[in-house]
């Protein structure tokens, strides 16, 4: 049967109706709905001729022999967060699958095809994001902390993962998987407004931001509010105030798509009558070229000693958390405009601000590309969530120009 875009969207549709209720998708991973979500998915799958299993980490494959044993692995999510969107994730799922029945119609490909549905993307039950996709790729290194994580109930992540056949011990067996993997491409929409801004349904994306998240503590002198005189003050919200206008500058200075944030500032002692003693900051900075995210936050330190010497106030940083850049491979990112260009007229590149299970991927090694179709409004993780039923399609036809492209690359002696 020819590739059914529109086929798509109505399973989209129907998944909807079949996990989500008036607030959402439902489809939380390690829970009964996402059980029911996946049982669904391999009814569908069972009407082709592709071998399903579920490895030690809980992702479902589906896989579909090739002449070669080296593949094109296609990926995605069918988990949500709780009262999620519609398309986050499920889209991959359901848009590779249609890329499937395209290529089962025809010719035994010569290499192999594989769709992957991520188990535990979100993280939205136990707070750790990127579970299948990091076990396959061999960088879940957090065993330990894995291993205590309960749910809001009290439950371990460690019993959630037997309830479904999953062994925490051994998930890292499944990095047997990505041994085949010659190239992985993944469709997701885009979660954010450039798109829509640009009037374009459709983008190849060049990799996932790198990010460094800090805290940064302002230390002054609590006094009255009464009492003391503007000029004797040593206020510590004054530094946070300006190292939050500052970052704005930073970021516009570096360009390149570079976003600063300050999401938080608690000050201490935090009442009307007094000056405040501490101010501490969550500062989160991003940009595709490491050179630059490492410039960005050295500027934004000596912005703060700056602030703080005015001020006559101390600051201490202290690193959160951080990530690399992760660029996606420059050939499929060339066949990924390919593409779109055949189908949308126009292509685009842009970075991705959240990460992926792709990053994951590439991160193993595999040469990796991932496609955007346009969100509206920019909204994602909600149940406002919404891309237009033509973006939708087109989106699928991308996907399945793109992987055709991907087999002749792969075939022809490209990818790993
Ligand atoms: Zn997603």
């Amino acid at each position: 049967m020819p590739l059914t875009p529109s086929r798509t969207v109505s399973e989209l549709r129907d998944l909807r109706e079949l996990t989500g209720d008036e607030a959402g998708a439902q489809r939380v991973c390690w829970t009964d709905t996402w059980e029911k979500a996946r049982a669904w998915m391999r009814d569908k799958l069972s009407e082709l001729p592709v071998e399903i299993e579920v490895d030690e980490a809980g992702n479902q494959w589906a896989t579909l022999p090739g002449t070669s044993g080296r593949a094109v692995l296609i990926g995605g999510h069918i988990d949500s967060v709780p009262n999620g969107g519609w398309l986050d994730g499920s889209l991959n799922i359901l848009g590779g699958l249609e890329v499937l029945r395209r290529i089962a119609e025809g010719e035994t490909p010569p290499v192999t095809v594989r769709l992957v549905d991520w188990a535990d993307e979100e993280g939205a039950r136990f707070g750790r994001s990127l579970f299948g996709s990091s076990a396959v790729a061999g960088s879940m290194r957090d065993q330990a902390e894995l291993r205590a994580l309960r749910d809001r109930d009290g439950i371990l992540l460690s019993d959630a993962l037997a309830g479904h056949g999953v062994d925490l011990d051994r998930a890292l067996e499944s990095r047997r998987q990505l041994e085949s993997a010659a190239a992985y491409l993944e469709l997701h929409i885009e979660q954010g407004p450039v798109l829509e801004s640009l009037g374009l349904p459709l983008g190849a994306v060049l990799g996932t931001f790198g990010v460094e998240r800090h805290r940064v503590t302002f230390r002054g002198q609590a006094a009255h509010a009464g009492s003391t005189p503007m000029a004797e003050r040593r206020d510590a919200l004054a530094g946070a105030a300006k190292l939050e206008l500052e970052i704005r500058e930073i970021a516009a200075r570096t360009g390149g798509g570079a976003v600063c944030t300050m999401g938080g500032v608690v000050t201490k002692p935090g009442i009307v009558t007094s000056v405040v003693e501490e101010a501490a900051c969550l500062l989160d900075q991003r940009h595709l070229e490491a050179q630059s995210l490492a410039s960005m936050l050295a500027e934004a330190k000596a912005a703060s000693d700056r602030f703080a010497n005015e001020e006559r106030i101390d600051v201490a940083w202290e690193r959160i958390w951080s990530i690399e850049p992760i660029l996606f491979d420059e050939t499929l990112v060339g066949l990924c405009d390919e593409a779109i260009h055949e189908v949308a007229g126009a292509s685009y590149r842009l970075p991705s601000g959240p990460l992926h299970d792709a990053a994951e991927v590439a991160r193993a090694g595999v040469p990796t590309v991932m496609l955007f179709v346009q969100s509206l409004r920019g909204l994602s993780h909600t149940k406002l969530e919404d891309t237009k039923d033509e973006h939708l399609e087109l989106a699928v036809q991308a996907l399945d120009r793109l992987t055709a492209r991907t087999i002749d690359w792969v075939a022809a002696g490209g990818g790993r």
